[in-house]
């Protein structure tokens, strides 16, 4: 039995904690269990990671409590975790706090703990009076401080918390908040009979909206769940309302439902049979499927190509074989929509994961995959690491997406690498489809670390749209607020014949940029090609690369015009402007802060896939996954504002932008059209993404990442310096560049330089980027970024304070 055990903890400390165990515990020691450990002044939760019998050198303390009965976290994902902790710098417990599900993590909360006074005990009065009170009531260390705070009995309190009579304890904080549902029923002395007899009679007016509610509601039967009711267009929230202050229905609030088929249709059968290119596809597939040995492929199949029916087939011969798959997409195109698919071919067999989950449910779904009882995870980024049984496949949908990568806080990993390396451990195969694919990927293929697929074809009768680029530059005064003549003559059009439009503005909070209005130039830095921020208050263009800067331009360096305009996010009044050029049509807007409550993001997209809203305003969100039918016209009103973000990637960004907005027009029989509004008509991303040739643009772009040494061709660590105090920050940053170029001489190595955001959370913020040979694994680059940390923290000492350094590896952006 073993002896020593090595708990992580969720901090930012990179290292592990050794216990010693006890004869009682030894027996039901086990990695991946977490356990009460004393830590600094209290019982801390945290996992074990490993169990020995190796001594440590050091005097160690002695477990006090196992929590789990099972390992919570199999061999398998200590594993991957602890990989992801090493390739990507973050702490072991921290990445093992991101990987499982509230309720079974570390969150928690530290409350006092008070052994029954025994017999031989000897306490005054005041004390037996904290004690007494204390062991009748659960309180936090939080709450016993306000208590006694500025009473006659605070120093009692303290003494005894220092003589540890008091001890303090973590306990799970599990927030678990019961979801709830309205249930509709008839109401008392009603029923669907007394229903239909009103409705028959007289003095009833049978249009009203409310009364065919009622009638159908007559139909469908009662007692139905809210969820049910609400897909039937004509019960609305605002029917139903009328319906109970009529005195006809009434309803209770049931808990949630968190089986997926009431609301879904299970219909294996109506799996489709795959094209010969689809076919193919899956074929190569399905042959490493049968090896059972680690492979990995990159499905490139342009937008309506049917990668989903591939994904699928390959998925019913996984579960067939009696394994597991795990389907990662974007958080944003998680939809109803998406899980539906999968959810007619699988039904039960299919976990969902996502952020808008309650707690309790997605802890449901994280003890039912554990089990065995289901066998598919669906989910964004963190699903990566579902405890699917078995594991044989792992789908990376839209592998481009930004949204794989963690950017705060840390672990800052990349789920498409983590599940690269997870179908390593598991001798499974991983499938990432895109219709742009990165250039990551596409790199990868070319080395011979994945395998191409292509699905050239677009399915059925659907089309490919046709893309406008409309020049700002020729319409200066033909200009309708922010919309040139010939995109505000299209949603007219469009409005009349009753179709839709999808209108895209980009509203990334940063910093300001300058542009020529002649030629529509943005100055980029002559060493890094990323376009220059502008800074009003010292009226400086500046790199957050390399940290070049100058003073902003007075006549552009191209074509020598002095109309150089600044721009940047909240120029665009889209939106209000809407509502004055089409009084008559409906608007509904789509972002970040409209979609942040729970349920909101898929209530307004089926409120516009209903057609209840004629135009869908939106950030890059609207981009990815949506399916409209009716859409016939897509208009980006400002493409710069992406071109202009400074950062290696924007042209990339932009193109698989335009590529995937243009594929969410014309998806239905109704060929559409996508206008792209900009001032460099001519940009390889507008070009290429108009003829909609993706190999053409990613040859350029490999023909410019090239000699610059940007990822593919190296990964960038970024270290983050941040302070309250901008002199504090920035030399924390020098000396960090120092450091870096002395540890690794012949590597590039950018800044320091403020970041593209300089200030936030009231905290400067500066940056150091390295660029490592991609070649390199976890054991190099934990070498790495572990020997500069560990000089930077001696030489730091007593010299810089109140910085605070963050590592990102593969940092994009
Ligand atoms: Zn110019
Ligand atoms: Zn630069």
């Amino acid at each position: 039995m073993p002896k020593y055990i090595d708990v992580a903890f969720p901090a930012a400390v990179r290292r592990t904690f050794t216990y010693h165990t006890t004869p009682e515990l030894e027996e039901e020691i086990e990695a991946g269990k977490r356990v009460w450990v004393p830590f600094r002044n209290y019982y801390a939760i945290g996992v074990i990671v490993n169990a020995h019998d190796k001594k440590p050198e050091f005097n160690t303390k002695s477990l006090r409590k196992i929590l789990d009965s099972q390992s919570i976290l199999s061999e398998e994902l200590l594993k991957l975790t602890k990989w992801v902790s090493r390739f990507y710098y973050s702490s072991w417990g921290e990445t093992i706090q991101a990987a499982l599900p509230a309720g079974l993590n570390f969150v928690s909360k530290k409350n006092l703990k008070v052994e029954k006074v025994s017999e031989g005990e000897d306490f005054t009065k005041e004390e037996m009076e904290v004690l007494t009170e204390l062991q009748q009531k659960k309180t936090s260390l939080k709450e016993a401080k306000k208590r006694w705070q500025g009473t006659s009995l605070n120093k009692v309190f303290h003494q005894l918390l220092k003589k540890k009579r008091i001890e303090i304890w973590e306990e799970p904080d599990l927030k678990v908040t019961v979801a709830t549902e309205r249930e509709w029923s008839w109401a008392d002395d009603k029923h669907a009979a007394s229903a239909l007899e009103f409705i028959r009679s007289d003095e009833v007016n049978s249009s009203h909206k409310w009364v065919l509610a009622l009638q159908r509601l007559t139909e469908i039967g009662l007692p139905k769940r809210q969820s049910v009711l609400g897909d039937e267009e004509i019960l609305t929230p605002y029917t139903l309302k009328k319906l109970q202050d009529e005195k006809w229905i009434q309803y209770k609030e049931v808990e949630k439902n968190n089986s997926l088929g009431d609301t879904l249709h299970y219909n294996p059968d109506s799996i489709k049979t795959l094209n010969s290119d689809q076919q193919a596809a899956f074929q190569a597939v399905n042959k490493s499927l049968q090896k059972r040995e680690f492979a990995n492929y990159l499905l490139y199949g342009i937008t309506g190509s049917g990668k989903t029916e591939v994904y699928i087939h390959a998925l019913q011969e996984a579960i067939e074989k009696g394994k597991g798959g795990i389907v990662l997409v974007p958080e944003i195109a998680l939809t109803p929509q998406t899980v539906s698919r999968f959810y007619r071919i699988f039904g039960d067999e299919i976990a969902v994961l996502h952020s808008r989950m309650t707690s309790r449910e997605r802890l449901h779904a994280w003890k039912d995959l554990e089990s065995g009882k289901k066998k598919i995870a669906i989910g964004p980024r963190s699903a990566v690491f579902a405890p699917v049984n078995n594991l044989g496949l792992i789908i990376l949908d839209e592998e481009h997406d930004s949204s794989y990568k963690q950017m705060d806080p840390s672990p800052r990993y990349h789920a498409r690498e983590t599940a690269i390396m997870r179908a390593n451990i598991n001798n499974a195969v991983v499938v990432m489809g895109s219709a742009t694919p990165s250039m990551q990927s596409l790199h990868m293929a070319a080395k011979g670390k994945c395998t191409m697929l292509e699905l050239p074809e677009r399915h059925a009768n659907a089309t490919l749209p046709n893309v406008e680029v409309l020049d700002l530059k020729e319409y200066k005064s033909a200009m309708r607020g922010e919309l040139t003549v010939a995109l505000y003559q299209a949603i007219e059009e469009a409005l009349e014949k009753d179709e839709q439009i999808i209108l895209l503005y980009n509203r990334r909070g940063f910093a300001n940029y300058l542009q020529c209005e002649g030629c529509g130039h943005i100055p980029q830095s002559p060493d890094c090609s990323v376009s220059l921020t502008y800074h009003k208050q010292k009226n400086l263009l500046l790199c957050h690369y390399s940290g070049y800067s100058r003073r902003a331009d007075t006549h552009c360096e191209m074509c020598g015009s002095a109309h150089l305009k600044v721009q940047g996010s909240g120029t665009q009044k889209v939106e209000a402007e809407l509502e004055e050029l089409f009084p008559e049509a409906v608007s509904i807007r789509f972002d970040r802060d409209s979609t942040s409550r729970k349920g909101e993001h898929e209530r307004i997209l089926s409120t516009f896939g209903e057609h209840k809203a004629d135009i869908l305003i939106g950030t890059q969100l609207v981009a990815k996954g949506l399916d409209f039918p009716n859409v016939t016209v897509v208009g980006v009103v400002n493409a710069d504002t992406e071109l202009a973000f400074p950062s290696f990637q924007s042209t990339e960004r932009m193109y698989q932008l335009l590529s995937q907005v243009a594929g969410r027009s014309g998806r239905g029989k109704k060929p559409g059209t996508v206008y792209i509004q900009t001032r460099q008509p001519g940009n390889p991303a507008i070009q290429y993404a108009k003829k909609h040739d993706h190999k053409g643009f990613s040859r350029e772009e490999m023909g410019f990442r090239k000699p610059l040494d940007y990822p593919p061709y190296s990964r960038l660590i970024r270290f983050v310096i941040k302070s309250s105090k901008d002199h504090q920050a920035r030399r924390g940053a020098e000396l960090l560049r120092m450091i870096a170029e002395n540890v690794v001489p012949d590597m590039p190595i950018l800044g320091p330089s403020p970041a593209a955001i300089s200030w936030m959370n009231k905290k400067y913020i500066w940056e150091v980027l390295l660029k490592v040979d991609p070649e390199k694994g976890a054991t190099y680059i934990e070498a790495l970024v572990d020997k500069i940390m560990e000089i930077y923290e001696d030489q730091s000492k007593g010299q810089i304070s109140g910085v605070r350094v963050n590592i990102n590896v593969d940092a994009i952006q």
